[in-house]
């Protein structure tokens, strides 16, 4: 993206924290990136800012733990072929883009190959898998982030998928209309969405009220308008979001926009995010805490996604 901010050096001097003795990677592997818009929402000269926690690259990322490893959720061993992975019934996941319009520090396909999957010249061989297979009904296109191809392939991809009979539902994981919302308003796509057959979901990804904007509340208007189901999915985070306090403040916030809490997810155990854990006994407190503090509909299921188990497990 042309607006994106490519430097944590950048960054620092444009939010006012160099003086703030914030040490920062200055070429990590997973290397730095966030677009602007996602930067207007952090508040200057905060060096403990929610959302620059999410997306500075700290020294934190170098320390190692053997449980901390490259695949935690075991997408390598359920990858049939180039851009498919097949874990749970029912459903596929097709890998449609290489890129992502904000670098998540905790992200757990941070070491993902993406070179060898994400590429559009394997579409023809997934979408001929998922055609062959009655027992689909829902493609969920994920990344990389979806919402980072262009239009057109966006629009091609969902109109093959839609010519396939047993494929009732199109769901997208998507973090752009959150971080960048101007680079989610696809408005052919739309177009195309308003006319489909399929059921569309799009589950946005969001981690703290202060990422919600009023471009976004406008963005997911508009996707209402075209019936798309809005869910959020959000990942527990250290000093990002775990407190009772900033999940709260979530919940009524997506709500308030018209998107239904779906999960929170423990932190998966990717090797460099370490400092984002948040222990299981905390995260169940305050999990009891959030229902005896918000009505059921606003309550996120906390879940951790287990290598090998047919879903995502409850905690
Ligand atoms: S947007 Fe999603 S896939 Fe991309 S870096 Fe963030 S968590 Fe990872």
């Amino acid at each position: 993206m042309s607006d994106s901010v490519r430097s944590s050096a950048e960054l620092l001097a444009h939010l006012g924290l160099n003086t703030h003795r914030i040490t920062s990677i200055r070429q990590p592997a997973f290397a730095y990136k966030a677009p602007q818009h996602f930067i207007t929402r952090i508040t200057p000269n905060n060096p403990h800012d929610p959302l620059l926690k999410q997306i500075l690259p700290v020294p934190d990322e170098l320390i190692t733990a053997p449980d901390f490893v490259s695949d935690p959720v075991g997408d390598f061993q359920n990858n049939p072929q180039p851009s498919l992975i097949h874990k749970y019934h029912g459903r596929v996941l097709l890998i449609a883009s290489p890129k992502c319009d904000i670098h998540c520090r905790y992200c757990f396909r941070r070491h993902f190959p993406y070179e060898a999957h994400a590429n559009q010249r394997h579409w023809q061989a997934a979408l001929q898998t998922i055609a062959a297979d009655n027992s689909l009904h829902e493609v969920i296109l994920s990344g990389g982030d979806p919402m980072s191809l262009s239009e057109a392939a966006l629009l091609k991809l969902s109109q093959q998928i839609e010519e396939i009979d047993h494929i009732r539902t199109l769901r997208i994981h998507s973090r752009t209309p959150v971080v960048a919302p101007q680079q989610a308003a696809q408005t052919q796509w739309l177009e195309w969405v308003k006319r489909s057959r399929l059921n569309l979901v799009i589950v946005v990804h969001c981690n703290h009220a202060n990422e919600l904007s009023p471009e976004s509340a406008h963005l997911f208007q508009i996707y209402r308008q075209a019936n798309i189901t809005l869910l959020n999915q959000s990942v527990l985070l250290k000093a990002v979001n775990d407190s009772l306090e900033a999940l709260n403040a979530l919940s009524h916030k997506l709500f308030a926009q018209g998107v239904l809490p779906y999960y929170l997810h423990q932190l998966d155990k990717v090797q460099g995010a370490i400092h984002f854990e948040v222990s299981n006994q905390e995260a169940l407190q305050l999990h009891q805490a959030l229902r005896a503090s918000l009505p059921g509909y606003l309550v996120p299921k906390l879940v951790r996604e287990i290598a090998g188990e047919p879903y995502k497990t409850p905690l």
